[in-house]
This record gives structure tokens, C-alpha cells and sequence, in this order.
């Protein structure tokens, strides 16, 4: 009925976060519908990002300089913020209130999905601790992998020379950063208190 290529977009887009098959015929039609407004500049898009976006070598975050433009602000202060994945970068730098760089770990540690230290660039991080950062705060779920990642942090940066925090109250337990309301964040973040 919709033939081989609207398919193949409909099955592409019903893979995408928060789509499912029938959102994702809603939009397919919505894109073939109004092609100049929507599908041309929506392929321009996409393919200007896929050229030119890349992970940052130093804090893992996406930008299409490298190191990124937050890596490379001199007026950034020394602190690092570590955190899960680059939404909730993206979500702390809305709250506006937090001012440093931060350390994308791309995952948590976790026994079942098999991912250990090596996989989320710890040695990184701590390469990055060369005694010009004041602070680290572990800003992880309150998940039981996150809790288990911060605790595994605390005790790795024990004795990095900076002192380390995690966030306070706000957080709900089994809470995941990105969904938090800028508020509650920010209450999370100027709350923090030191780890471990
Ligand atoms: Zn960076």
C-alpha cells in the first residue's frame, strides 16, 4: 500500500526515541506533504550535521568544532561536571546556572550490559584532573547504576587534588537527569555536597 521507500522511511523513523510506527506514518506523510517547507530543508539538516558533527575528543560532547565550544572557552570555570550522556549535558547547560565544562561518559557502569571503567573513558577524566580543576561533580542518576558509577567515581577521585561533589535533594529517586524540570535541576546542582 505505501510502497518499498515510504516503507523504508516509516520503519527508519518508528526506531527513532520516543516514535513509534504510528507517529512515525504521521510524519513521513507530513514530510511528503509539504516537501520545500519541510522534507528539503529536513534533509539539508541532516546532512549538514552528519558532515560536520563529531564527539569531542576531550569532554565527549557533540559539536561541530573540535574540541568543542565549551572545552574551548577560556571563561568557563574549573570545574568538570560528569555526567551520563550528552542530554543531560544539554539539560544543565539550560538551567543556566552551572558554569564549568563537563565529562560525557556515554553509559554507566553496569554489570548486566557488561560495561566496565574502560568503556566510559574514567582514565580520560582523570587525565583531564592535571590540578587545574577546583571541582568534579558527579551529576548521575539515582538509579542504581548511577548510585553505583558515582561510588566508583568518589573512590577513583579520592586523590585527584580536586574536590568532588554529587548532586543533593531534587533528584527523585530512580529519577534520569535529561526528564528534570529546569528548577528542580538547579536546586540539584547549587545543593550538591561532597561524595562519598
Ligand atoms: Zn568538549
Amino acid at each position: 500500500m505505501m510502497g518499498p521507500e515510504i516503507e523504508r522511511l516509516v520503519g527508519l523513523m518508528a526506531r527513532l526515541p520516543g516514535l513509534g510506527p504510528r507517529s512515525a506514518r504521521r510524519i513521513v506523510l507530513k514530510l511528503m506533504a509539504e516537501r520545500e517547507q519541510r522534507l528539503l530543508p529536513l534533509i539539508a539538516a541532516l546532512d549538514a550535521a552528519c558532515q560536520r558533527v563529531a564527539v569531542c575528543p576531550t569532554c565527549g560532547g557533540l559539536d561541530s568544532e573540535q574540541p568543542c565550544a565549551i572545552c574551548a572557552d577560556i571563561a568557563r570555570e574549573p570545574l568538570i561536571c560528569v555526567v551520563e550522556s550528552v542530554a543531560d549535558q544539554w539539560a544543565l547547560e539550560r538551567t543556566a546556572v552551572y558554569r564549568g565544562r563537563y565529562h560525557i561518559l556515554g553509559g554507566l557502569l553496569s554489570a548486566i550490559a557488561g560495561r566496565g571503567p574502560e568503556e566510559l573513558g574514567i582514565d580520560r577524566l582523570l587525565t583531564r584532573l592535571d590540578g587545574s580543576v577546583r571541582e568534579v561533580i558527579l551529576a548521575l542518576p539515582a538509579t542504581v547504576d548511577g548510585q553505583a558509577t558515582t561510588h566508583y567515581l568518589t573512590e577513583r577521585l579520592a586523590a585527584c587534588g580536586a574536590s568532588v561533589t554529587r548532586l543533593a535533594q531534587g533528584v527523585p529517586v530512580g529519577g534520569s537527569i535529561e526528564i528534570l524540570d529546569e528548577g528542580t535541576l538547579a536546586l540539584a546542582l547549587s545543593a550538591r555536597r561532597a561524595a562519598g
